[in-house]
Protein backbone atom coordinates (compact mmCIF):
# COMPACT_ATOMS: atom_id res chain seq x y z
CA UNK A 1 0.00 0.00 0.00
CA UNK A 2 1.54 3.37 -1.36
CA UNK A 3 1.23 6.09 1.60
CA UNK A 4 -0.77 9.20 0.53
CA UNK A 5 -1.97 12.59 2.19
CA UNK A 6 -5.39 13.97 1.67
CA UNK A 7 -4.10 17.15 0.24
CA UNK A 8 -2.48 14.96 -2.49
CA UNK A 9 -5.04 13.18 -2.94
CA UNK A 10 -7.50 16.01 -3.24
CA UNK A 11 -4.89 17.56 -5.94
CA UNK A 12 -5.00 14.57 -7.89
CA UNK A 13 -8.42 14.33 -8.26
CA UNK A 14 -8.40 17.85 -9.61
CA UNK A 15 -6.22 16.75 -12.92
CA UNK A 16 -8.07 17.66 -16.38
CA UNK A 17 -6.78 16.98 -20.06
CA UNK A 18 -3.51 16.41 -20.57
CA UNK A 19 -2.48 15.96 -17.22
CA UNK A 20 -5.18 13.70 -16.18
CA UNK A 21 -4.71 11.84 -18.95
CA UNK A 22 -1.02 10.81 -17.99
CA UNK A 23 -2.30 10.32 -14.69
CA UNK A 24 -4.30 7.42 -15.79
CA UNK A 25 -1.79 5.72 -18.13
CA UNK A 26 0.69 5.30 -14.72
CA UNK A 27 -2.24 4.07 -12.76
CA UNK A 28 -2.53 1.37 -15.93
CA UNK A 29 0.45 0.70 -15.46
CA UNK A 30 0.66 0.37 -11.63
CA UNK A 31 -2.00 -2.08 -12.36
CA UNK A 32 0.14 -4.18 -15.03
CA UNK A 33 3.04 -4.27 -12.80
CA UNK A 34 0.58 -5.62 -9.66
CA UNK A 35 -1.55 -7.69 -10.88
CA UNK A 36 -1.09 -7.80 -14.68
CA UNK A 37 -3.57 -6.82 -17.57
CA UNK A 38 -6.23 -9.51 -17.02
CA UNK A 39 -9.46 -8.14 -17.21
CA UNK A 40 -12.28 -10.17 -14.90
CA UNK A 41 -16.00 -10.62 -16.03
CA UNK A 42 -18.11 -11.25 -13.72
CA UNK A 43 -22.14 -12.20 -14.77
CA UNK A 44 -24.24 -9.38 -12.85
CA UNK A 45 -27.47 -10.99 -11.88
CA UNK A 46 -29.92 -8.85 -10.32
CA UNK A 47 -32.27 -10.82 -8.47
CA UNK A 48 -34.70 -8.48 -6.41
CA UNK A 49 -35.48 -4.70 -6.62
CA UNK A 50 -37.85 -4.87 -3.55
CA UNK A 51 -35.96 -2.83 -1.35
CA UNK A 52 -36.67 -2.24 2.66
CA UNK A 53 -34.96 0.86 2.51
CA UNK A 54 -34.95 4.19 1.49
CA UNK A 55 -32.05 6.13 0.67
CA UNK A 56 -32.75 9.73 -0.67
CA UNK A 57 -30.31 9.42 -4.05
CA UNK A 58 -31.75 5.17 -5.25
CA UNK A 59 -34.54 4.97 -7.59
CA UNK A 60 -35.91 1.51 -6.16
CA UNK A 61 -35.75 3.00 -2.79
CA UNK A 62 -39.01 1.43 -0.65
CA UNK A 63 -41.02 4.96 -1.17
CA UNK A 64 -40.77 4.86 -5.12
CA UNK A 65 -44.21 3.67 -6.35
CA UNK A 66 -43.87 4.12 -9.89
CA UNK A 67 -41.39 1.37 -10.75
CA UNK A 68 -42.92 -2.59 -10.70
CA UNK A 69 -41.03 -4.71 -8.25
CA UNK A 70 -39.46 -8.02 -9.18
CA UNK A 71 -38.01 -10.78 -7.36
CA UNK A 72 -36.73 -13.98 -9.18
CA UNK A 73 -37.02 -17.14 -7.82
CA UNK A 74 -34.81 -19.49 -7.28
CA UNK A 75 -35.12 -21.46 -10.32
CA UNK A 76 -34.40 -18.07 -12.24
CA UNK A 77 -31.44 -17.35 -10.66
CA UNK A 78 -30.11 -20.60 -11.46
CA UNK A 79 -31.08 -20.04 -14.79
CA UNK A 80 -29.38 -16.38 -14.93
CA UNK A 81 -26.16 -18.45 -13.62
CA UNK A 82 -26.76 -21.31 -16.24
CA UNK A 83 -26.02 -18.58 -19.27
CA UNK A 84 -22.98 -17.24 -17.07
CA UNK A 85 -21.39 -20.27 -17.12
CA UNK A 86 -22.28 -21.51 -20.73
CA UNK A 87 -20.92 -17.85 -21.33
CA UNK A 88 -17.50 -19.48 -19.97
CA UNK A 89 -17.61 -17.54 -17.49
CA UNK A 90 -17.00 -18.96 -13.58
CA UNK A 91 -17.46 -15.98 -11.20
CA UNK A 92 -20.69 -14.10 -11.19
CA UNK A 93 -22.25 -11.33 -8.83
CA UNK A 94 -25.59 -11.68 -7.14
CA UNK A 95 -27.28 -8.12 -6.33
CA UNK A 96 -30.46 -7.36 -4.66
CA UNK A 97 -32.47 -4.63 -2.43
CA UNK A 98 -31.86 -4.90 0.88
CA UNK A 99 -34.12 -7.21 3.07
CA UNK A 100 -33.41 -8.91 6.24
CA UNK A 101 -36.95 -10.65 6.67
CA UNK A 102 -36.29 -14.67 6.90
CA UNK A 103 -38.21 -15.61 3.63
CA UNK A 104 -35.57 -13.39 1.14
CA UNK A 105 -32.50 -14.94 3.41
CA UNK A 106 -33.52 -18.00 2.66
CA UNK A 107 -34.80 -17.91 -0.78
CA UNK A 108 -30.81 -16.50 -1.49
CA UNK A 109 -29.09 -19.75 0.35
CA UNK A 110 -30.98 -21.84 -0.96
CA UNK A 111 -30.35 -20.12 -4.76
CA UNK A 112 -27.00 -20.61 -3.60
CA UNK A 113 -26.89 -23.98 -2.88
CA UNK A 114 -28.71 -25.02 -5.93
CA UNK A 115 -26.02 -22.82 -7.82
CA UNK A 116 -22.68 -24.47 -6.17
CA UNK A 117 -24.40 -28.14 -6.49
CA UNK A 118 -24.68 -27.48 -10.43
CA UNK A 119 -21.49 -25.12 -11.11
CA UNK A 120 -19.42 -26.09 -8.23
CA UNK A 121 -16.93 -23.24 -9.77
CA UNK A 122 -18.79 -20.83 -9.82
CA UNK A 123 -17.35 -18.16 -7.52
CA UNK A 124 -20.18 -16.11 -6.55
CA UNK A 125 -19.95 -12.16 -5.16
CA UNK A 126 -23.01 -11.51 -2.87
CA UNK A 127 -24.29 -7.64 -2.75
CA UNK A 128 -27.55 -7.60 -0.82
CA UNK A 129 -26.76 -5.26 1.69
CA UNK A 130 -26.65 -5.54 6.24
CA UNK A 131 -27.56 -8.58 7.52
CA UNK A 132 -26.91 -10.25 10.58
CA UNK A 133 -23.47 -11.77 10.84
CA UNK A 134 -25.34 -15.23 11.10
CA UNK A 135 -27.04 -14.53 8.06
CA UNK A 136 -23.48 -14.04 6.44
CA UNK A 137 -21.66 -17.27 7.85
CA UNK A 138 -24.88 -18.96 6.19
CA UNK A 139 -24.30 -17.05 2.99
CA UNK A 140 -20.76 -18.27 3.27
CA UNK A 141 -21.50 -21.77 3.65
CA UNK A 142 -23.30 -22.11 1.32
CA UNK A 143 -20.37 -21.01 -1.14
CA UNK A 144 -20.53 -17.46 -1.34
CA UNK A 145 -17.10 -16.24 -1.31
CA UNK A 146 -16.96 -12.36 -1.65
CA UNK A 147 -19.52 -9.70 -0.70
CA UNK A 148 -19.48 -6.32 -1.75
CA UNK A 149 -21.03 -3.77 0.64
CA UNK A 150 -20.66 0.52 -0.30
CA UNK A 151 -20.55 2.59 2.28
CA UNK A 152 -21.18 5.13 -0.17
CA UNK A 153 -19.85 7.63 1.82
CA UNK A 154 -17.05 7.45 4.74
CA UNK A 155 -17.95 10.40 6.01
CA UNK A 156 -20.88 9.89 9.19
CA UNK A 157 -22.46 13.28 8.77
CA UNK A 158 -22.06 13.09 4.92
CA UNK A 159 -23.64 9.74 5.34
CA UNK A 160 -26.72 11.36 7.06
CA UNK A 161 -27.27 13.64 4.06
CA UNK A 162 -28.12 10.35 2.31
CA UNK A 163 -29.70 8.03 4.04
CA UNK A 164 -32.31 8.00 6.54
CA UNK A 165 -33.15 7.09 9.94
CA UNK A 166 -32.97 3.91 11.02
CA UNK A 167 -29.80 3.25 8.67
CA UNK A 168 -26.68 3.91 10.47
CA UNK A 169 -23.09 4.53 9.28
CA UNK A 170 -21.48 2.57 12.31
CA UNK A 171 -23.79 -0.41 11.60
CA UNK A 172 -22.47 -0.39 8.16
CA UNK A 173 -19.19 0.04 8.97
CA UNK A 174 -20.17 -3.16 11.50
CA UNK A 175 -21.47 -5.14 9.14
CA UNK A 176 -17.73 -4.92 6.86
CA UNK A 177 -16.08 -5.89 10.05
CA UNK A 178 -18.14 -8.46 10.45
CA UNK A 179 -17.77 -9.96 6.74
CA UNK A 180 -13.58 -10.12 6.95
CA UNK A 181 -13.47 -11.91 10.09
CA UNK A 182 -15.56 -14.62 8.75
CA UNK A 183 -13.59 -14.96 5.65
CA UNK A 184 -15.19 -12.97 2.81
CA UNK A 185 -13.27 -10.98 -0.51
CA UNK A 186 -14.63 -7.92 0.97
CA UNK A 187 -15.81 -5.13 -1.28
CA UNK A 188 -16.90 -1.09 -0.57
CA UNK A 189 -17.76 1.41 -2.16
CA UNK A 190 -19.37 5.50 -2.53
CA UNK A 191 -20.88 7.63 -5.20
CA UNK A 192 -18.53 9.70 -6.53
CA UNK A 193 -20.07 13.41 -6.97
CA UNK A 194 -22.63 12.97 -4.68
CA UNK A 195 -25.10 16.13 -3.39
CA UNK A 196 -23.36 17.70 -0.38
CA UNK A 197 -20.34 15.84 -1.35
CA UNK A 198 -16.57 17.58 -1.26
CA UNK A 199 -13.37 16.71 -3.10
CA UNK A 200 -12.16 16.49 1.17
CA UNK A 201 -14.74 13.44 1.50
CA UNK A 202 -13.40 12.10 -1.85
CA UNK A 203 -9.84 12.05 -0.43
CA UNK A 204 -11.14 10.68 2.70
CA UNK A 205 -13.02 8.19 0.96
CA UNK A 206 -9.80 6.50 -0.56
CA UNK A 207 -8.25 6.84 3.12
CA UNK A 208 -10.86 4.99 4.89
CA UNK A 209 -10.47 2.20 1.70
CA UNK A 210 -6.65 1.50 3.23
CA UNK A 211 -7.64 1.87 6.21
CA UNK A 212 -10.20 -0.86 6.04
CA UNK A 213 -7.68 -3.18 3.84
CA UNK A 214 -10.66 -3.96 1.35
CA UNK A 215 -9.88 -6.37 -1.33
CA UNK A 216 -12.36 -5.05 -4.14
CA UNK A 217 -13.91 -1.64 -4.78
CA UNK A 218 -16.74 -0.78 -7.14
CA UNK A 219 -17.04 3.15 -7.15
CA UNK A 220 -20.22 4.35 -9.07
CA UNK A 221 -20.23 8.03 -10.36
CA UNK A 222 -23.24 9.64 -8.96
CA UNK A 223 -26.01 9.67 -11.64
CA UNK A 224 -29.86 11.62 -10.40
CA UNK A 225 -33.00 9.20 -10.73
CA UNK A 226 -36.18 11.11 -11.24
CA UNK A 227 -38.35 9.95 -8.84
CA UNK A 228 -36.03 10.52 -5.86
CA UNK A 229 -35.72 13.47 -3.08
CA UNK A 230 -32.00 14.14 -4.28
CA UNK A 231 -33.19 14.39 -8.20
CA UNK A 232 -33.75 18.54 -8.15
CA UNK A 233 -30.35 18.63 -6.42
CA UNK A 234 -27.91 20.72 -9.28
CA UNK A 235 -25.59 17.87 -10.99
CA UNK A 236 -22.62 18.21 -13.68
CA UNK A 237 -22.67 14.67 -15.53
CA UNK A 238 -19.24 15.71 -16.42
CA UNK A 239 -17.71 16.08 -13.53
CA UNK A 240 -19.20 12.83 -12.45
CA UNK A 241 -17.31 10.96 -15.03
CA UNK A 242 -14.21 13.06 -14.52
CA UNK A 243 -14.02 12.69 -10.96
CA UNK A 244 -15.29 8.93 -11.35
CA UNK A 245 -11.97 8.39 -13.26
CA UNK A 246 -9.76 9.97 -11.17
CA UNK A 247 -10.71 7.74 -8.23
CA UNK A 248 -10.08 4.59 -10.05
CA UNK A 249 -6.63 5.94 -10.78
CA UNK A 250 -5.98 7.39 -7.26
CA UNK A 251 -7.13 4.15 -5.69
CA UNK A 252 -5.20 2.45 -8.19
CA UNK A 253 -2.04 4.04 -6.58
CA UNK A 254 -2.98 3.30 -3.40
CA UNK A 255 -4.00 0.12 -3.27
CA UNK A 256 -2.49 -1.59 -6.47
CA UNK A 257 -3.48 -5.59 -5.92
CA UNK A 258 -7.12 -4.89 -5.30
CA UNK A 259 -9.50 -5.71 -7.71
CA UNK A 260 -11.24 -2.43 -8.74
CA UNK A 261 -14.71 -2.41 -11.29
CA UNK A 262 -15.10 -0.31 -13.81
CA UNK A 263 -18.99 0.28 -13.21
CA UNK A 264 -22.20 0.55 -15.79
CA UNK A 265 -22.82 4.07 -14.90
CA UNK A 266 -19.59 5.17 -16.54
CA UNK A 267 -20.87 3.52 -19.24
CA UNK A 268 -24.01 5.46 -18.86
CA UNK A 269 -22.42 8.78 -18.32
CA UNK A 270 -20.18 8.69 -21.47
CA UNK A 271 -20.51 5.62 -24.63
CA UNK A 272 -16.76 3.74 -23.91
CA UNK A 273 -17.31 4.97 -20.17
CA UNK A 274 -16.45 1.83 -18.68
CA UNK A 275 -13.15 1.61 -21.43
CA UNK A 276 -12.29 4.45 -19.80
CA UNK A 277 -12.37 2.98 -16.22
CA UNK A 278 -9.97 0.41 -17.28
CA UNK A 279 -7.54 2.78 -18.83
CA UNK A 280 -7.80 4.47 -15.63
CA UNK A 281 -6.77 1.23 -14.00
CA UNK A 282 -9.53 -0.31 -13.03
CA UNK A 283 -9.77 -4.55 -13.71
CA UNK A 284 -13.26 -5.50 -13.73
CA UNK A 285 -16.18 -5.61 -15.86
CA UNK A 286 -19.81 -6.94 -14.80
CA UNK A 287 -21.69 -8.02 -18.10
CA UNK A 288 -25.27 -8.16 -17.78
CA UNK A 289 -27.27 -11.50 -17.08
CA UNK A 290 -29.93 -10.69 -15.40
CA UNK A 291 -33.04 -11.93 -17.39
CA UNK A 292 -33.62 -8.71 -19.95
CA UNK A 293 -37.47 -7.99 -18.84
CA UNK A 294 -36.36 -7.10 -15.13
CA UNK A 295 -33.54 -4.99 -16.46
CA UNK A 296 -35.57 -1.80 -16.43
CA UNK A 297 -37.11 -2.15 -13.48
CA UNK A 298 -33.66 -2.55 -11.76
CA UNK A 299 -33.58 1.57 -11.97
CA UNK A 300 -31.25 2.56 -9.68
CA UNK A 301 -30.49 6.22 -11.42
CA UNK A 302 -32.02 7.09 -14.82
CA UNK A 303 -30.47 6.01 -18.42
CA UNK A 304 -28.90 3.03 -16.63
CA UNK A 305 -28.29 0.82 -19.73
CA UNK A 306 -29.80 -2.72 -20.04
CA UNK A 307 -26.88 -4.47 -22.36
CA UNK A 308 -28.01 -6.48 -25.01
CA UNK A 309 -30.97 -9.36 -24.86
CA UNK A 310 -28.40 -11.94 -25.69
CA UNK A 311 -25.62 -12.41 -22.57
CA UNK A 312 -23.57 -14.45 -24.65
CA UNK A 313 -23.20 -12.04 -27.45
CA UNK A 314 -22.70 -9.00 -24.99
CA UNK A 315 -19.78 -11.08 -23.76
CA UNK A 316 -17.84 -11.36 -26.48
CA UNK A 317 -18.60 -7.91 -27.80
CA UNK A 318 -17.00 -6.92 -23.95
CA UNK A 319 -14.09 -9.10 -24.92
CA UNK A 320 -13.33 -7.62 -28.30
CA UNK A 321 -13.65 -3.87 -26.26
CA UNK A 322 -10.96 -5.16 -23.81
CA UNK A 323 -8.54 -6.62 -26.63
CA UNK A 324 -8.94 -3.49 -28.33
CA UNK A 325 -7.43 -1.70 -25.32
CA UNK A 326 -4.78 -3.92 -25.32
CA UNK A 327 -5.94 -6.02 -22.20
CA UNK A 328 -6.72 -9.32 -21.93
CA UNK A 329 -10.33 -10.47 -20.74
CA UNK A 330 -9.75 -13.42 -18.54
CA UNK A 331 -13.14 -15.29 -18.27
CA UNK A 332 -12.16 -18.02 -17.18
CA UNK A 333 -9.61 -16.88 -14.32
CA UNK A 334 -11.92 -16.47 -10.91
CA UNK A 335 -10.37 -13.19 -10.95
CA UNK A 336 -9.68 -13.92 -6.95
CA UNK A 337 -8.42 -10.28 -4.98
CA UNK A 338 -4.32 -10.59 -5.13
CA UNK A 339 -4.56 -8.57 -2.58
CA UNK A 340 -6.90 -11.08 -1.09
CA UNK A 341 -4.32 -13.83 -1.41
CA UNK A 342 -1.98 -11.85 -0.11
CA UNK A 343 -3.50 -10.57 3.16
CA UNK A 344 -4.90 -14.16 4.30
CA UNK A 345 -1.01 -15.53 3.71
CA UNK A 346 0.47 -12.78 6.27
CA UNK A 347 -2.18 -13.43 8.65
CA UNK A 348 -1.38 -17.14 8.44
CA UNK A 349 2.26 -16.44 8.72
CA UNK A 350 1.83 -14.56 11.95
S1 LIG B 1 -29.17 2.03 -2.43
FE1 LIG B 1 -29.47 -0.12 -1.93
S2 LIG B 1 -30.24 -0.12 0.18
FE2 LIG B 1 -30.50 1.98 -0.59
S3 LIG B 1 -32.61 2.05 -1.39
FE3 LIG B 1 -31.25 1.49 -3.12
S4 LIG B 1 -31.20 -0.73 -3.19
FE4 LIG B 1 -32.04 -0.11 -1.20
Amino acid sequence: MTSISRPEIVELLKLRGKEQREFHKRASAIRKDNITDKVYLRGLIEFSNICANDCLYCGIRKSNINIRRYGLSPDEILASADEAAEAGLTSILLQSGERRDRDFTSHLSYSLKLIKHKHPRMNITLSVGEQERGIYEEFYEQGATRYLLRIETSSESHYRKLHPEPMSFSRRVQCLNDLRDIGFQVGTGVMVNSPYQTLANLADDILFFTTLDIDMCGMGPYIPHSDTPLSGIEYLSEESLNLGLNMIAVLRTVMPDINIASTTALETLSPGGRELGLLAGANVIMPQFSPFASRTDYALYDNKPQGVRECRDFVNSVKERIEELGLVPATEDPGISMHFLRRVKDDSSR
